[in-house]
């Protein structure tokens, strides 16, 4: 490690003895590792080994779990639930924010797992303590707002007294990706654990690390035993045990797995929110500036090499502007630095394995072969590292290509050029996925006006899509096969809460009163809905 790498404490310098074997030693100190998978709920004495992207050097040896340990982690989240349900609402917001407080000191412990078991760029990294402290901040401070008791109108003006109560689901079940490994593992879980929940969550098998630093910054925070869980496995394995005991799902992924999941609730009767996968389009107006278009398209497209969500695959760009923007476009792709490093100063890293860099590649050469041209990009880059791939512009790319209607889930973006913005909206909101897109336009109103029209859960005007997510108060999540449910916002957390109707009456009562006969009591009744409507009370 050089001079300028952050001091996490526990990084080691690489290869022991790399005449006999490069791949000798940990890139971690193993106290430091066995630390943090000691806490997997983990009996079967097998472990799977992971390696660093960044030049396949192995990270940690993981212990996976059985359905049996599934079932102890579910047995402990199940017992410390009631316990932790009453636990005043004020205590469970302060360990949040305290929780933030870590999340901010511990920054360069959690970006160094991070970098190491993605290969993503530092800065692409740092995004991921941002979006937990911004979440812990958020829900900290929002608790009572989203979880005191409210008061309801009464059937009865005056006579009849609602509230409505939020319950806590119990155990939930979160079940999250490789590609924000630290954020997408914990995001979900911090407004469950607020609400009264207790969770067990399953993080991506690749990366485990920077998950169980967050468990045990939880821990450190003061969150009880028991209250977080972490089991460890393949999807399939672990997945089905974790949702017969879970009374409530939330899932992170592949559109593809999400419907698996779906089934498997359905079954169960038990909810669930879906986070799933996205073909985001951004549209550029022609009166965009072009300078800020070219530079958020770079950030749209090419953030965490593309294994984003809610990253860009197709650019619908205005026929007025569109030669002087694809010129900028591709000038500042090209400028780009790529490369295997954990230090800041590295605008893209590596994708996240074998499988990652041969999809990408399979969707370049299948639009290339059917004659789709390159602006920038389009290779492999082994000489960086195992699965660079270089941030890729296409043009040309029409509806027999695999790329145009299916998520890449790299640094690749179709180029597309619009006559009429009519037009350029229905494109937009072809095809089945609807997460994310983004509109450039100096006409905020305009923008508005047509974000309304886009069949996305989020809009970001003249951002690429960090202000939506970077907006915790706002629900965020899919529409149509982008997703069922929203994280953030109210929405975010009262899914993890069974809304409870307590009504308590006075003077009168639903019969008839004073010797009344029930056709009477229709009568009056009838009478007093009349009034009521007349009143205008709802
Ligand atoms: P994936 O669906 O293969 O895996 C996601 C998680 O599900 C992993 O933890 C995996 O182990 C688990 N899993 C896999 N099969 C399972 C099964 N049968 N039962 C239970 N769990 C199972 O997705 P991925 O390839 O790892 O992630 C990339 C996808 O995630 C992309 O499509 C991306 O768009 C999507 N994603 C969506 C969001 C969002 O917020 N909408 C965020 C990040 C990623």
């Amino acid at each position: 490690m050089s001079e300028q790498t952050p001091a996490s404490g526990h990084l080691v310098d690489g290869p022991a003895d790399p005449e006999h074997d490069p791949k000798a030693s940990y890139a971690l100190e193993p106290d430091y590792v066995a630390s943090l998978t000691n806490r997997v709920v983990s009996t079967t004495g097998r472990t799977v080994a992971v390696s660093s992207p960044l030049n396949g050097q192995p990270l940690a040896n993981i212990p996976q779990s059985s359905a049996d340990d599934v079932a102890e982690a579910f047995a402990r989240a199940r017992r410390a639930q009631a316990a932790w349900a009453r636990t005043s609402l004020d205590d469970r917001a302060a360990m949040l924010l305290r929780f933030h407080d870590l999340v901010l000191d511990r920054q360069d412990e959690i970006i160094d797992l991070i970098v190491l078991e993605s290969g993503k760029a530092r800065k692409h990294a740092f995004d991921e303590p941002l979006h937990i402290a911004l979440t812990a901040r958020y829900y900290g401070r929002t608790a009572h707002q989203h979880l005191d008791s409210e008061r309801k109108m009464g059937v009865v003006p005056g006579l009849t007294r609602v509230e409505v109560n939020r319950v806590p689901k119990g155990v939930v079940g979160i079940i999250s990706p490789w590609n924000y490994p630290f954020s997408m593992a914990m995001c979900d879980g911090l407004p469950a654990l607020l609400a009264g929940n207790t969770v067990v969550t399953k993080p991506d098998a690749q990366t485990m690390l920077a998950a169980l630093l967050g468990a045990q910054l939880l821990a450190e925070a003061g969150f009880p035993e028991g209250v977080w869980n972490v089991v460890a496995g393949l999807g399939p394995d672990v997945g089905p045990p974790m949702i017969d005991r879970s009374d409530y799902i939330c899932f992170t992924g592949s559109t593809a797995t999400g419907r698996i999941i779906a089934k498997q609730c359905a079954d169960r009767l038990i909810g669930a929110s879906l986070e799933l996968g996205g073909k985001n389009p951004i549209l550029i107006l022609r009166d965009a500036g072009i300078e800020k278009a070219a530079e958020g398209a770079v950030r749209a497209s090419f953030s965490n090499a593309g294994q984003l969500c809610i990253s860009t695959e197709r650019m619908f760009v205005a026929d007025q502007i569109y030669d002087r923007f694809v010129e900028r476009f591709v000038a500042r792709t090209q400028a780009m630095s790529l490369g295997a490093s954990m230090e800041w100063g590295v605008d893209m890293g590596s994708l996240i394995s074998q499988a990652q860099l041969d999809t990408v590649a399979a969707h370049v050469d299948d639009a290339v072969a059917k004659g789709a041209r390159v602006l920038a990009g389009g290779r492999a880059r082994p000489d960086l590292g195992p699965y660079f791939y270089e941030p890729t512009i296409l043009e040309g790319v029409t509806p027999d290509m695999t790329c145009f209607g299916n998520e890449t889930f790299g640094p690749v973006v179709s180029l597309y050029r619009f006559h009429d913005e009519a037009d350029a909206i229905e494109r937009a909101n072809a095809g089945d996925y609807g997460l994310n897109a983004s509109i450039y336009t100096q006409d905020g109103d305009r923008g508005r006006a047509i974000a309304r029209q886009i069949k996305c859960g989020s809009v970001n005007i003249n951002e690429a899509f960090g202000a939506t997510m970077a907006s915790i108060d706002a629900p965020m999540g899919g529409m149509r096969q982008s997703g069922m449910g929203r994280r953030q916002g109210s929405e975010g957390i009262h899914r993890y809460t069974e809304s409870q109707a307590v009504a308590t009456q006075r003077g009168v009562r639903f019969s008839p009163m004073f010797g009344m006969s029930d056709e009477g009591y229709a009568k009056v009744m009838t009478a007093q809905l009349k009034i009521m409507k007349k009143l205008g009370r709802a």
